[in-house]
């Protein structure tokens, strides 16, 4: 199947309040969110349509045609606050996984019949965002940030082994990076407080996960890693080990960036050699 996607950006304020709690409710549910006035961000919005290539074309959709459409789909959302000028948050909260589920709906509605919406990315900030395909489980994304130091050395290897697979990676004092963690959560949208997950609580989770390995040495100060190799592959199994059993059942994929160069992904599923 043949998929294309065309980048767009709008800039928007919300609020998340619900009238029908108190303020203490609102506060303690959506945090920062609940500002009085609101406030705003520069969204951008991955759109990915599929269907049939048209041969004399050599395209699914005209380019142009899909501007066209989209841009008048956020003509609504665009230097707009989503709350008071818009009519689809007056009784949901305007979340990222709300917002990227009332666009679907929009956008899929005006596109031409020989054309379809495969899959829409909506990135609040660059660290958070939201992917729905049209289907109940909307996902819900957020970006971590890690600095470790770790050596790469197999027990199982010889030293001239180790130097010999890892290089520089085998420096006995070890090296670090930034690593930059993505977390993918999947689930129904919570219809009170419009989240797939409560985010203070994802934080919070996530966060205390990784402060074992922020500024720390993985190899000598994880115990996982007295006798495993710290490769990213390894790096991200073992998040997803301790990540999984404490994100209620929604974590879908994990994405670890060691440099920004290398990246590991993992979705629970091993198979091992
Ligand atoms: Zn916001
Ligand atoms: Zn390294």
């Amino acid at each position: 199947m043949v998929q294309a996607t065309r980048r767009f950006e709008f800039s928007a304020a919300h609020r998340y309040w619900r009238s029908d709690w108190s303020a203490e409710e609102n506060e303690r549910t959506f945090g920062k969110c609940a500002s009085l006035y609101g406030h705003g961000h520069n969204y951008t919005l991955d759109v990915t349509i599929t269907g049939l290539l048209d041969t004399r074309t050599g395209m699914v959709m005209n380019m142009t045609e899909l501007k066209a459409i989209v841009g008048e789909v956020l003509e609504e959302f665009d230097h707009r606050h989503l709350n008071e000028d818009t009519p689809y948050f007056r009784d949901q909260i305007p979340t990222t996984e709300n917002i990227v589920r009332v666009l679907w709906r929009l956008i899929a509605a005006r596109l031409p019949s020989h054309a379809r919406l495969s899959h829409l990315r909506l990135y609040e900030m660059s660290d958070l965002w939201a992917d729905y395909d049209g289907g109940d489980e909307t996902t819900f994304a957020r970006a971590y940030t890690f600095a470790a130091a770790h050596r790469l050395h197999a027990p199982a290897l010889s030293d001239a082994e180790n130097l010999h697979v890892y290089g520089k990676c085998n420096n006995p004092n070890g090296h670090g990076h930034n690593y930059t963690l993505e977390v993918s959560v999947a689930g129904p949208v919570a219809p009170d407080t419009g989240m797939v997950i409560d985010l203070v609580q994802m934080d919070s989770t996530v966060r205390a996960v990784l402060d074992r390995l922020d500024f720390h040495h993985i190899d000598r100060e994880v115990s996982a890693f007295a006798d495993m190799p710290s490769t990213g592959e390894n790096i991200v199994v073992y998040l997803w080990g301790e990540l999984s059993p404490r994100l209620g059942g929604g974590l879908r994929h994990l994405r670890l960036w060691e440099t920004r160069k290398n990246l590991f992904e993992y979705d629970g599923i091993m198979i091992a050699r």
